[in-house]
C-alpha cells in the first residue's frame, strides 16, 4: 500500500497548526471553531479531552489533505460503538455490574486493532479517540488494520484475579459477535496484561468450539503470543530514537533521556535505551521520580522495582530522589512520557527543557501544548508514530497464529526494527514536502491512506 496516495507531494507552506486552523474553513462544531492558542481561555476540561484533540488534528491535517468532505465525515466518526454493562459475581457473594466499551473506528484497511484498558477513568470519548488512534498508528506503519479499542470503567487493582478473570470472559462474552481474527483483534492496554488476554482468547474459543489463538494479540508465548511482543513498544521507542538523533545530527553519547512511567512501555524504553549508550537521567512515576545527572542503573531500578513495587526507596549512589512534576522540566535531550494522556498541557509545555519529544503514550501532549512546544522549536516524534512498536508486533503476533509458525526474537526485531525505521523516514518526508510539523505530517500520512482505501473500496449502499 506504501506510495498510494490521494494528493501530489508538492510543497506548500509553512504553517504551524495555529495558522492552519485560522487560514482554512472549519468544517467541525466542538475541536474546529475553538483554534485554540497557548493565550486562549480554553478550559482544561476542554484541553484534555482526549476526543476532541483527535478531531483537531485530524481536521487540520485533512483540511492540509483537501480531503474530500464526503470522506473527511466518514473517517471524522468512529464506524461503531458498542456499550455492554457486564454484570460480575463478587468474591464477597455480591453482584456488580461494570460498564464496558468497545470503539471500532475503521475497518477499511483490515480488522479493528486495538487494545482494552481497565481503568476507574475511562470514559467513552477517551475510548473514541484511542479507536481512531489506532486506525492512524496502523496506517502510518502501514500495516493492514483498522483501528479500535476497547476499556471497562472497574480499578484492577482493587479487583482479585477471579473478579478480574469473570468480569473479562463476561466482556468477551458480550462482544462475541463483533469480535474477532478477521473482524476486530483486541490487545493489552493499561491495566490489562498477557493473562487478560489468554482468558479472552480461551472464552472466544469456547464459544467457537476450537481454539482460535488470532482472536487477541500480546497473549502469553506458549499460547500463540509473540516472542519480542513485551518488549516491542519500548524497542520502536529506542529505534524512532535513533532515528531522530540521526536526523538531527546529534550523538548517542551523552543524551541524556528522562522518561515518564515505569510500566511496559517505560520501562522497556528505558533498558533498550540504556543499552545503546542513552544516559537515562530521570524516571518519574505516580508515587515519585528519580533523577541521576550521570544516569540511573537501569537494570538494578528494574530489579529494584520489581521486588519492592516501586522505583522509591532505590539506592545508587548519586541518585536523589525529586519532584515528579518538576522532572519533567529538567534538561535532557529526550523526554519520553509513557504513562498517560494529557501530561503536557498549557500549564507545563513552557517549561519543558528538551530538544526531543518522544511520545510514548497515547495522548501525552495537549494541542496547546503542541503549540507552545512548536514555539520552542521542539522536534516531537508523535504517538501515532513513536509507540506504533506495540501494534506492529501484534500484527507480527496475529500473522504467526495464522501461519502456525513462529519466528525467533531476532527475526521479529529486525522486521520491527525496519518498519519502524522506515516510518519514520515517511513522516520526515511527509513533513518536509508538505512544510508541516511532524504531527501532522504523521496525521496526513494516515489519514491519505485510509481516505485511499476508503475510496478504492467505495461506499456500500
Ligand atoms: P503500564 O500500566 O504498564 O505503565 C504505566 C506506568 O505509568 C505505570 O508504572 C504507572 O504507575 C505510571 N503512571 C501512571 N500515571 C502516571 C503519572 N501521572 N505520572 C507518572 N507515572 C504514571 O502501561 P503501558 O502499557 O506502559 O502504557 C503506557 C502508555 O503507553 C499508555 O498511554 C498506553 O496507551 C501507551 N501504549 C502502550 C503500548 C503497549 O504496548 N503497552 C503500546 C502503545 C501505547
Amino acid at each position: 500500500m506504501a506510495g498510494e496516495s490521494l494528493i501530489p507531494a508538492t510543497p506548500k507552506k509553512v504553517s504551524t497548526m495555529q495558522q492552519i486552523a485560522t487560514a482554512t474553513l472549519p468544517l467541525s462544531q466542538a475541536a474546529s471553531t475553538a483554534t485554540p492558542s497557548a493565550t486562549s481561555a480554553i478550559s482544561m476540561e476542554q484541553e484534555i479531552n482526549p476526543w476532541e484533540a483527535q478531531a483537531y488534528r485530524f481536521d487540520l491535517a485533512a483540511r492540509k489533505l483537501n480531503l474530500d468532505q464526503g470522506i473527511w465525515k466518514v473517517l471524522r466518526y468512529p464506524t461503531r460503538e458498542i456499550i455492554v454493562h457486564i454484570p460480575v459475581s463478587m468474591d464477597d457473594g455480591s453482584i456488580e455490574v461494570f460498564t464496558g466499551y468497545r470503539v471500532q473506528h475503521s475497518i477499511a484497511r483490515g480488522p479493528g486493532k486495538g487494545g482494552i484498558r481497565y481503568s476507574p477513568d475511562v470514559t467513552l470519548d477517551e475510548v473514541r479517540a484511542l479507536a481512531s488512534w489506532m486506525t492512524w498508528k496502523c496506517a502510518v506503519v502501514n500495516i493492514p488494520f483498522g483501528g479500535a479499542k476497547g476499556g471497562v470503567i472497574c480499578d484492577p487493582k482493587k479487583m482479585s484475579q477471579g473478579e478480574l478473570e469473570r468480569m473479562t470472559r463476561r466482556y468477551t462474552a458480550e462482544l462475541i459477535e463483533f469480535i474477532g481474527p478477521e473482524k476486530d483483534v483486541p490487545a493489552p492496554d493499561m491495566g490489562t496484561d498477557e493473562q487478560t488476554m489468554a482468558w479472552i482468547m480461551d472464552t472466544y474459543s469456547m464459544h467457537m468450539r476450537q481454539t482460535v489463538t488470532s482472536v487477541v494479540t500480546g497473549k502469553p508465548v506458549n499460547i500463540g503470543g509473540s516472542r519480542g511482543r513485551r518488549e516491542a513498544t519500548g524497542r520502536g521507542i529506542s529505534v524512532v530514537c535513533d532515528e531522530a538523533l540521526k536526523h538531527l545530527n546529534m550523538p548517542v553519547e551523552g543524551c541524556r533521556v528522562i522518561i515518564q512511567g515505569f510500566g511496559n512501555v517505560g520501562s522497556n524504553a528505558a533498558k533498550l535505551l540504556a543499552e545503546k549508550g542513552y544516559t537515562i537521567i530521570g524516571i518519574a512515576e505516580y508515587d515519585g521520580a528519580l533523577f541521576h545527572p550521570d544516569g540511573l542503573d537501569i537494570p538494578n531500578l528494574l530489579s529494584h522495582r520489581g521486588r519492592a513495587g516501586s522505583i522509591n526507596g532505590f539506592t545508587q549512589a548519586g541518585a536523589q530522589s525529586v519532584d515528579k512534576h518538576e522532572l519533567l522540566s529538567r534538561e535532557c535531550e529526550i523526554l519520553i512520557p509513557a504513562a498517560t494522556e494529557n501530561v503536557i498541557t498549557s500549564r507545563n509545555a513552557a517549561s519543558l527543557n528538551c530538544r526531543i519529544l518522544c511520545e510514548g503514550a497515547n495522548g501525552p501532549t495537549t494541542v496547546i501544548a503542541d503549540d507552545i512546544l512548536e514555539e520552542k522549536g521542539v522536534f516531537i516524534i508523535p504517538d501515532i508514530l513513536a509507540n506504533a512498536g506495540g501494534v506492529t508486533t501484534s500484527y507480527f503476533e496475529w500473522v504467526q497464529d495464522r501461519m502456525g509458525y513462529f519466528w525467533t526474537e531476532l527475526e521479529v526485531n529486525q522486521r520491527l526494527d525496519r518498519i519502524m525505521a522506515d516510518s519514520f523516514l515517511d513522516v520526515i518526508a511527509y513533513s518536509t514536502s508538505h512544510e508541516v510539523n511532524n504531527r501532522i505530517a504523521a496525521y496526513m500520512l494516515a489519514i491519505d491512506r485510509v481516505a485511499y482505501t476508503t475510496k478504492q473500496r467505495g461506499i456500500y449502499a
